[in-house]
């Protein structure tokens, strides 16, 4: 969501008739899009705006934007430490304005306010991560709650995009030759627009799945989605995939622990059997979907034995991928008022044993594309090797082969050969 947002402010500087810097020393502008899912957020960004402050860079303007933005708001003023404006993550439409003010002499320049709907949402092609993919928010904010996470106060509330607008955009990204799209928004499957406009033509048990029904039958090349959430990921959404093959091999289902006491505790909305069931329908489909997840470890209460449940959970869902995260306290947040009683080093082991059992399942997902013919979409040259090309499957793996820079933005056949630290090799057939 923060590299989205940082293409949508690019692309609205841009029409602005500002550029983007090669080296940020020759910037008039320095922006820092800041995150605070976890600890240490504002500790970070004071350091890099001490870096800048201690250049000669001391009339670059410094904005920050972001979570860390919106729930620090005008303390990032205090102590003279060279921020110019704060801007709120619904503010970001209205940047140009924040600048403008900034060089006209106003001082601690702050934004905080709802979003207003005024700006424009497509993304300038050459201000985008990849000329051939793109990222098209459906749903902002955060309705859930989840007791440890501070995306509801920083991000505010959910918020879906009219379906209309949604294809709209979708159908101007493929006239500008865009291959791959991903669908974004804190929990996309909760997608709930005020009415049905643009989407009643298409059947589906929710509005999600209508809309990816939607924006399937567009014609688009490849169709990605993220992040689901568990209690709102209908069985219908994999009905989709076996109606539309643009739709990709890939589910982010984030379960964060597999004891069903501190899901209860976390507010998730779901156990581990409805997560099970979800996995397995998942897994049934004749689709080969690749499952990836987040969890967190040492969560306030959680009990060895609780963490071995989290273990089984790995075992069973045979993850292609996972983020995992020690369990960091936020203020504001409701898990911050419970006792942080598994200490550091606790954690530490749990997050490790975890790893290695998720390690395993990647190793072995990863490995049985060894033989296979996978269709990779070729989206840049690799850094280390001028002649390497790399890119991603439908399954979201990275692949890297030989190849010429003529192939960059189309789709190539790839007969997979080697496997090296999550990341595939291969020969274009
Ligand atoms: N909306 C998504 C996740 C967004 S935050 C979902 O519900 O799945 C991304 C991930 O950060 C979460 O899935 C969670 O695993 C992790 N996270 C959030 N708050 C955290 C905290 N306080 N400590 C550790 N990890 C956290
Ligand atoms: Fe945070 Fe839960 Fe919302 Fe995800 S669903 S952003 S974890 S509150």
């Amino acid at each position: 969501m923060n590299v989205s947002d940082s293409e949508r402010v690019a692309t609205l500087l841009k029409s602005k008739g500002f550029e983007m810097t090669p080296r940020e020393s020759s910037a008039d502008v320095v922006l820092l899009n800041t995150c605070s899912v976890r600890e240490k957020a504002e500790h970070k960004l004071y350091t890099r705006v001490g870096q800048i402050r201690k250049t000669e860079r001391q009339n670059q303007v410094v904005g920050v934007l972001g979570c860390v933005a919106q729930l620090e708001g005008e303390t990032l003023f205090k102590g003279d430490r060279g921020i110019d404006f704060v801007l709120g993550t619904q503010a970001v439409g209205r940047i140009d304005r924040a600048i403008e003010k900034v060089f006209a002499g106003e001082k601690n320049v702050l934004d905080l306010e709802g979003r207003e709907f005024d700006y424009d949402w497509s993304t300038d092609a050459t201000q985008r991560h990849s000329p051939y993919v793109a990222y098209v928010p459906i749903i902002e904010g955060c309705n859930k709650f989840c007791t440890y996470c501070i995306v509801p106060f920083s991000r505010g509330r959910e918020k879906s995009l009219p379906a209309s607008e949604i294809i709209g955009q979708v159908l101007e990204l493929k006239r500008q030759g865009v291959k791959e799209i991903h669908l974004i928004g804190q929990n996309v499957n909760s997608y709930r627009p005020l009415n049905d406009s643009g989407l009643e033509q298409f059947k589906g048990a929710t509005p999600f799945s209508r809309l990816l029904r939607a924006v399937a039958a567009t014609g688009f090349e490849r169709i990605k989605f993220t992040t689901s959430f568990p209690r709102d990921f209908h069985p219908d959404i994999i009905d989709a995939f076996e109606e539309f093959e643009n739709l990709c091999n890939w589910v982010h289902l984030p379960v964060q622990s597999g004891s069903d006491r501190i899901l209860k505790s976390m507010r998730r909305g779901h156990t581990i059997d409805n997560y099970k069931k979800r996995i397995d329908k998942i897994k049934n489909s004749s689709r080969n979907i690749a499952l990836s997840t987040d969890m967190i470890v040492g969560f306030p209460g959680e009990t060895d034995e609780d963490f071995r449940d989290t273990l089984k959970l790995a075992e069973y869902c045979q993850f292609d991928s996972a983020y995992m995260f020690k369990y960091s306290p936020r203020p504001g947040t409701p898990a911050f008022e419970m006792e942080d009683d598994v200490s550091e080093e606790e954690k530490k082991s749990r997050f490790i044993e975890l790893e290695k059992v998720v390690k395993k399942s990647q190793k072995r997902a990863f490995e049985n594309k060894i033989g296979t013919n996978l269709e990779v979409l070729t989206e840049k040259v690799s850094n280390r090797n001028k002649e390497h090309l790399n890119g991603h499957t439908t399954c979201h793996k990275v692949v890297n082969f030989k190849g010429d820079s003529k192939l960059l933005g189309k789709i190539v056949n790839i007969k997979i050969t080697e496997v090296k630290t999550n990341t595939l090799y291969g020969q274009i057939l």
